[in-house]
């Protein structure tokens, strides 16, 4: 079942106009969050307000109408959960437009709201990522803190020219050169026991980007925004990718350059299994050592 403007529906019976302004012109938002079976068993949706949250900024962002509340739709998400009988979940809102080949404002919007289980996105193995020749969307050209569909072309393009080449992902710049994010992730790396990652300003904030953060801080890290170049990530003792779907993953290498610091011997390693602990509400055995 998924939930499309207010109603469950049988997947199958959904259906989507051809003409739709979404189709042709990827004008439309999402979001990717996911739900966990917590330590004591019950089914949470990690961070729900912040990503119905960044759903609304990103249809308001781009002139989509946007009626729901972002109570309403945690709550819709629930139930959709409850008939699926999922709880460690995938959950992909989406915003899009009606039947419109103008560039016109559109009177409505549609949403809908799947959910399924889904794997680690980047997988659970240490990825050896390559810098791309693609850069990010140019922030005076598109809203980028805006989670647009039309944006993901980009991200498509820079995965597929990883994976042709032999590497697991890809690691995109900003228009300026300095290192900007993943496809689907933020990235941090690691030097000297202190975090580092890129400002907003060329990036989706994700909101995994902000848990880390907050993690940092519960732990007492170190972690710096800052501009910083692909020379400058190769000689850092570890590096990671952070997001929804891909949770915090660590890099073996980037363009064939290891990082200096064994996983499992890392600050980075810690975050991971502190983020792994927090998803599920479990009392992290890193806070009782505090
Ligand atoms: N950057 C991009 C380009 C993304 O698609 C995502 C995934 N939404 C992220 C960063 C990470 O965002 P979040 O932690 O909110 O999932």
């Amino acid at each position: 079942m998924l939930w499309l403007n207010g109603q469950l529906v049988k997947a199958a019976e959904a259906t989507i106009d051809l003409y739709s302004q979404s189709m042709h012109y990827g004008y439309a938002v999402f979001e990717g969050i996911r739900s966990y079976r917590t330590a004591s068993g019950d089914t949470r949706i990690f961070k729900a307000t912040e990503h119905y949250d960044r759903l609304r900024h990103s249809a308001l962002t781009l002139n989509l109408p946007y009626e729901y509340s972002t109570d309403e739709l945690i709550e819709a998400t629930y139930e959709l959960l409850r008939v699926n009988n999922l709880q460690d979940a995938y959950i992909r809102p989406l915003v899009y437009a009606p039947a419109n080949m103008t560039f016109n404002t559109n009177a409505l919007s549609h949403v809908s709201i799947a959910a399924w289980e889904m794997a680690p996105f980047l997988g659970d193995k240490l990825l050896r990522i390559m810098s791309s020749s693609f850069q990010r969307p140019n922030p005076k050209g598109f809203h980028i803190t805006a989670k647009a569909s039309g944006h993901y072309v980009n991200s498509i393009l820079a995965s597929q020219e990883a994976k042709a080449k032999g590497y697991d992902e890809a690691l995109l710049m900003d228009m300026n050169g300095h290192v900007a994010e993943g496809t689907g992730a933020n990235v941090f790396f690691e030097k000297d026991g202190r975090l580092y990652t890129p400002p907003p300003g060329h990036i989706l904030p994700g909101i995994t980007r902000a848990t880390v953060m907050e993690i940092c801080s519960e732990l007492q890290l170190p972690v710096e925004e800052k501009w910083f170049t692909v020379e400058e990530m190769k000689d850092a003792d570890a590096a990671f990718f952070c997001g929804t779907a891909a949770e915090v993953i660590g890099w073996e290498s980037l363009d064939g350059t290891p990082f200096k610091l064994k996983w499992n011997q890392s600050v980075s390693a810690v975050i991971q299994q502190a983020y792994a602990d927090k998803v599920v509400e479990r009392i992290s055995k890193l806070e009782i050592a505090l």
